[in-house]
């Protein structure tokens, strides 16, 4: 068996130690007689599976006694929707930031339910720098201020955690876990898992309790974080294996890697390394503003469009999968997430100088 690096941007590459435990617990979970996925999600086998993982994602980020940590379905995308009607209950307007396409999409669905304000955007600099906290500009009646930490497809991430009065929401889902974070400085976070927390099909919010009284009286049962609260996220059937696996993650996060802290030295330095071999050349290039410069995805371009296939094809030969950028922009994208090591970003930069010596 071989496994190759993986520089999907989701669902992503997860620990190999996790897979290999999901593997030896697949049939027989400690000696029950059945598997995580045939477990009711009522029964005390399970229960302590779930309340297990929240406790370590609670330690990792070290979420405040005042947040709830919900398990969720229906990926970031649903939160899009979810969000403003959980926050929408006393009126107001919701302000978003936009700095790229999930940000975009955030607001087209808070526009179904309410006139959303833009109080700050990157798209006079082509959506390759953040704005800067002088930049934004609530409207007067602002009921929140949403914005997107890390854009997946632009490579473009906040170098800062903006200041307002309003509640903060921000979706996380291709940056959170990468380091320490301060939660008390939000009222909503959420993350789609299948990019640092385990599979896809869980999604996980960490919402401030008081929040949970603002929901619109016309929201749907399935979308009210109220109801997930009060029901441990079981008010319907969760995702019971995902959850488990984003337990595994957790506690690889935890015991294998050794904290946030030390995720967050890693991912610097493969990020960096990174960086740096594409400024170093003169035949790959990257837009983004240096401090606006996501550590979890790195977009590229060649010199020569022409060649973009023969790198994807040579790379893939030599184990290096999931490179082509997004279809909206083209070119390059090496994701660098939590699982992905820096083995693989070495391998990467060493194909990247040897393909540009051949056909740069
Ligand atoms: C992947 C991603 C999404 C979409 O997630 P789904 O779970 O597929 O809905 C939204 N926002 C960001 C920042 C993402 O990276």
């Amino acid at each position: 068996m071989t496994r190759l690096f993986n520089f999907c941007a989701g669902p992503a590459a997860l620990p190999t130690s996790v897979l290999e435990r999901a593997r030896d617990e697949m049939l027989d979970y400690q000696g029950r007689g059945l598997s995580v996925m045939e477990m009711s999600h009522r029964s005390p086998e399970y229960t302590a599976i779930a309340e297990q993982a929240e406790r370590d994602m609670r330690e990792l980020l070290a979420v405040p006694s005042n947040y709830r940590i919900l398990f969720l379905q229906g990926g970031a995308s649903m939160q899009f929707a979810m969000l403003p009607y959980n926050l929408l209950g006393q009126g107001g307007t919701p302000n978003y930031l936009y700095t790229g396409i999930w940000g975009k999409k955030a607001i087209t669905e808070a526009r179904h339910l309410a006139s959303a304000h833009v109080a700050a955007t990157s798209e006079g600099n082509g959506l390759t720098d953040v704005p800067r906290q002088e930049d934004i500009q609530l409207s007067g009646d602002a009921a929140y201020l949403h914005y997107t930490a890390n854009e997946t497809i632009g490579g473009l991430e906040f170098d800062y955690i903006p200041d307002v009065q309003v509640p903060l929401v921000c979706d996380m889902s291709s940056s959170i876990l990468s380091g320490p974070l301060d939660v008390s400085r939000f009222g909503v976070i959420y993350a789609g898992a299948q990019k640092n927390i385990g599979p896809a099909g869980l999604t996980v919010a960490i919402v401030r309790d008081d929040l949970l009284e603002l929901a619109r009286p016309d929201t749907p049962t399935m979308f009210s974080y109220k109801v997930m609260a009060e029901n441990d996220s079981m008010y319907n059937t969760p995702s019971t294996y995902a959850w488990y696996l984003a337990g595994l993650v957790f506690d690889w996060l935890k015991h294998e890697v050794g904290g946030l802290e030390a995720m967050d030295a890693i991912n610097s330095r493969k990020a960096a390394k990174l960086y740096a071999a594409i400024d170093s050349s003169d035949f790959y290039s990257n837009p983004i503003a240096t401090r606006s410069r996501s550590r979890m995805n790195v977009p590229f371009v060649l010199a020569d469009d022409r060649l973009n296939q023969a790198f994807l094809d040579e790379a893939e030969a030599t184990g290096l999968l999931n490179l082509k950028g997004h279809r909206s922009v083209g070119g390059m994208r090496a994701s660098l997430y939590n699982a992905v090591p820096e083995a693989a970003v070495d391998a990467l930069i060493a194909f990247m100088n040897d393909f540009e010596t051949r056909r740069g």
